[in-house]
């Protein structure tokens, strides 16, 4: 693998730009990636944030830039601030070719970014529902397209722009060279790579931290009688893209499974009754995520050949260690943090030690989400799905409607909390389950007090999903008083004067302090100085590097606020 920028064979004023920023090598994605794209084959790029993604395409990008009438490289990108981001490194590590990058996204009016195109743009970095309506209002014109990228490949999906990804890849000349990056892989992204990529080279990146500390383990103790009332719960609160449950027999399977359908989780049981033709069945359905949640005796769990699983929930504690060892290794692949979650009844604590003396690891005991955090968290649901469409700005047709009834005389603000109202109708149907306090736990808290903020309220600033983090941040952790949700405010020392954004932060510390990016937490920006919460135990590894961080040549430092 190469070590060493001039090895990569750069132009000139790539390589001075990379000097002056100070990058003394290539990571691993940019030594891996770069010589392949170069080649102008199409490429999978398996990275998240913090990797160094974002030069392993544009320096090839600019490497093969040449002065044309229409854009020449197209970057799709699932939000605003990631689409300002790319752009913004992009203009850094061409600023000695003078390219014109333009960045495009919804919620901006679009004088500015038609303007802008009409005088000329070399790269266009953009969301896709925006690129799109530029593409059909015919003032972006994707014919002289060379390069697409599509960056976070797996976040457009799950915010729903597959249509309009498509769509846009449709457009441009076929002969193009595409590269697409996504810290998953799921079906739905291979699919997708499969229409519109031919023979894509793939390269994979893994952080070192992950691999070692890539399943983050969780107990909740609760009554036997009301663990599946926990388990609809944390349904509720996690962000699960796929789990796996296990149970002890195959009725229990199957009653576990159906209990949960009608509880309206799509789930199915896997076990030993089920034929050769049934088990693949489920299993397609599984892994092409139409359907997230299996429940699997050991036994029939065997075999399993699925790498993309989010979470792993034991309904009971095995009573083998080694079981619960197997079984939680089935998260935490494919370079991804893994959740394993244990329902643990009071009499079986003890074994619990057997499994934290075997794994060498602390089980953290976490509390189930109050009825309180269920309701606050559906609401910032709503708010967090009203603000992806806010930044969408696509409902011509309902913004006539509510022209109409503001000229039959209604308020505003009366029209928006009634059409909420009505976009929160089926949360009656979904009552929160009951959960009995676990009587034996003396210093157990009353289950019903006290509220976890609820997720969605964190990186506001970043206008996305919510992420799943990786060091328990929606939850309480016993013990954890002063710092709720286990996080530790940090100070930088540079705020909206000095240009810093959020993405800045989180790059650079995710880059440095090799700690994932989602797991970083609310970042508030203020004039001069910056606010990060970052989970208790990546504190340490996050002052380390503080004499590292930079936004372009500047330096900036972060240390423990006050
Ligand atoms: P990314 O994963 O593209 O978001 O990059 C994360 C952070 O790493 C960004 O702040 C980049 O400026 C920085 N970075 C990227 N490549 C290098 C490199 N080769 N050496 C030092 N820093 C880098």
């Amino acid at each position: 693998m190469t070590t060493d920028f001039s090895s990569l064979n750069l132009r000139d004023e790539l390589m001075q730009a990379i000097t002056e920023l100070g990058y003394s090598e290539p990571t691993p994605i940019q030594s891996g990636m770069i010589p392949l794209m170069l080649t102008g084959v199409d490429v999978v790029g398996q990275a998240q944030t913090g990797t160094g993604k974002t030069a392993a395409f544009a320096l090839p990008i600019l490497h093969n830039f040449q002065r044309q009438k229409n854009p020449q490289a197209l970057v799709l990108a699932p939000t605003r601030e990631l689409a300002l981001q790319v752009a913004d490194s992009m203009i850094e590590y061409g600023k000695h070719l003078s390219v014109r990058v333009l960045a495009v996204y919804g919620g901006q009016p679009y004088g500015p970014q038609i303007n802008s195109l009409h005088r000329g743009v070399d790269i266009v970095v953009g969301t896709p529902g925006r690129l799109n309506d530029l593409i059909e209002r015919k003032v972006l014109f994707l014919n002289g397209i060379k390069t697409v990228v599509l960056d976070e490949a797996d976040e457009m999906l799950n915010m729903g722009f597959v249509e309009e990804v498509e769509k846009i890849l449709a457009t441009t000349p076929a002969e193009r060279q595409t590269a697409l990056f996504s810290a998953t892989m799921p079906a739905r992204i291979r699919k997708l790579a499969e229409r519109f990529m031919r023979d894509p080279q793939t390269v994979a990146v893994k952080r070192s931290t992950l691999t070692a500390a890539a399943i983050e383990q969780r107990y909740y103790l609760v009554n036997e009688n009301h663990k599946t009332n926990a388990l609809t719960r944390l349904f509720e609160i996690e962000p699960i893209h796929s789990a796996l449950i296990f149970a002890r027999t195959r009725a229990e399977t199957s009653t576990l499974a159906n209990e949960l359908v009608i509880r309206g989780i799509p789930a199915e049981a896997i076990h030993g009754d089920l034929d050769q033709n049934a088990r693949e069945r489920v299993l397609g359905r599984f892994r092409s995520n139409q359907l997230k949640v299996l429940v699997a005796t050991d036994v029939a769990a065997r075999g399993l050949d699925i790498d993309d699983i989010s979470h792993v929930f034991n309904y009971h504690l095995p009573d083998d260690a080694e079981v619960y060892v197997h079984r939680i290794g089935r998260t935490g692949r494919a370079g991804k943090t893994g959740i394993a979650i244990t329902l643990l009844s009071p009499k079986e604590k003890r074994r619990m030690r057997e499994v934290e003396a075997l794994t060498k690891q602390q089980v953290n005991k976490m509390e189930l989400p109050t009825a309180e955090d269920i309701a606050k968290h559906r609401e910032a649901q709503v708010v967090e799905k009203l603000r992806i469409w806010l930044g969408r700005g696509r409902y011509k047709r309902e913004l006539e409607i509510v022209q109409e009834l503001i000229d039959g005389g209604h308020d505003v603000m009366n029209i928006a909390a009634a059409a909420i109202k009505i976009s929160r109708g089926d949360e009656k149907q979904r009552p929160i389950a009951e959960i009995s306090e676990v009587k034996d736990e003396r210093r157990e808290r009353d289950f019903s007090r006290g509220g976890t903020p609820a997720r969605g309220a964190r990186r506001e600033s970043f206008g996305r999903k919510e992420m799943p983090g990786r060091f328990g941040d929606k939850q309480r952790v016993k013990g954890s008083r002063t710092h709720e949700e286990g996080m530790v405010r940090l100070k930088v020392n540079k705020g909206k004067t000095h240009n810093i954004r959020p993405n800045d932060i989180v790059g650079q510390i995710a880059f440095h302090a090799n700690i994932p990016g989602h797991v970083i937490g609310k970042i508030r920006i203020e004039e001069k100085i910056s606010f990060v919460d970052i989970p208790e135990d990546a504190v340490d590894q996050v002052l380390k590097h503080s004499g590292n961080y930079r936004i372009g040549k500047e330096k900036f430092s972060v240390v423990k606020a006050q």
